[in-house]
């Protein structure tokens, strides 16, 4: 099937994007980032939006830098930016490993972080980076800008805190202290699959004890979130066996989980604890 009909807007810059998403917004305009998400559900006609805002000749937008303790990422940065590690300690480490698990190499090449994470799909890779670190998420529109945190952003399946009218133009990432350990385990059937559990574990360890434990969950769950029950669990305690073990057991006991035709939600509850424990031992490998 081939899309509805749409009019097309390439805006040359942050300003122009904006105020041509402010006149179309209210009849379905929709931005187009990488369109590895949306041109799909337009050709299945799952959406029809009348207006398309193509943000690709938007130079501002391909910002990918770091400044003070933050990494930058703007709206036009490909997934396949982070093959590479973009910065040297363990965040750019860390986002060279997960973004090995986004789809295929084509589509990493066209699809950016910032439209995973205005896409919001609970299996997203990038959106448990998000909720894991405490990324704040930059939302621009002719009414001016706000930054929203993480943990007020990802509101339920494919569901943000992004108005219609907003423009994601850039997700900010804390840099991580040297001496961090991540971890991040993802299962699926086959390889370039959505997810159907995945972990992304990161802590320090300071007198031989886990220290600021961040424990966080993806495609279980509407939205990918950190589990404070299972972080509770690593707390003040020596990494290794008995730790992970407890909080790969109080995560699983933590999630409400997502069920569809073909997985249950005993199953990805179970694969709950598992993904949690192999991200531990990960981090502490
Ligand atoms: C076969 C296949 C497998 C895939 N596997 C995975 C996978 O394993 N993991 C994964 O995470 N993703 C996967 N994807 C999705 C892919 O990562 C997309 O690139 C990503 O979800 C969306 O990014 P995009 O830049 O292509 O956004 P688009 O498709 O252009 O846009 C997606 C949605 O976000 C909105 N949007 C985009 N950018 C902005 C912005 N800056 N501000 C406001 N709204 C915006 C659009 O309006 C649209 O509603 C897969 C895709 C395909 C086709």
């Amino acid at each position: 099937m081939k899309p509805a009909p749409f009019r097309y807007h390439a805006p040359k810059s942050i300003e122009e994007a904006v105020a041509t998403l402010a006149e179309v917004a209210g009849e379905d305009g929709r931005v187009l980032a990488g369109g590895q998400s949306l041109v799909p559900i337009m050709a299945f006609r799952l959406a029809k939006p009348a207006h398309l805002v193509d943000i690709n000749g938007v130079a501002a937008l391909a910002r990918l830098a770091v400044e003070g303790d933050k990494l930058v990422i703007g709206a036009c940065v490909r997934h396949a930016a982070f093959h590479k590690p973009v910065e040297d300690g363990p965040l750019g480490r860390l986002l060279a490993k997960v973004v090995r698990h986004i789809a295929h190499y084509p589509i990493r090449t066209r699809g950016t972080f910032c439209g995973s994470i205005a896409h919001a799909d609970p299996a997203s890779e990038w959106c448990l980076v998000a909720a894991a670190l405490g990324a704040e998420m930059v939302a621009r529109s002719a009414g001016g800008t706000r930054t929203i945190p993480a943990a007020d952003f990802f509101r339920g399946i494919m569901t943000t805190a992004l108005k219609e009218d907003e423009l994601l133009t850039e997700v900010r990432l804390p840099i991580l202290p040297a001496d961090t350990r991540c971890g991040f385990y993802e299962f699926n059937r086959r390889a370039g699959d959505f997810a159907l559990g995945m972990a992304l574990v990161a802590y320090r360890v300071k007198g031989g004890v886990i220290a600021e434990p961040r424990v966080a969950l993806g495609g279980v769950e509407p939205q990918p979130r950190r589990i404070a029950p299972a972080e509770a669990a690593l707390a003040g305690r020596a990494p290794g066996k008995a730790a992970f073990e407890a909080a790969a057991a109080a995560a699983a006991a933590a999630v409400d989980p997502l069920e569809d035709a073909v997985t249950s939600a005993e199953y990805r509850r179970d694969l709950t604890g598992t993904v949690t424990r192999r991200a531990l031992e990960q981090a502490n490998s």
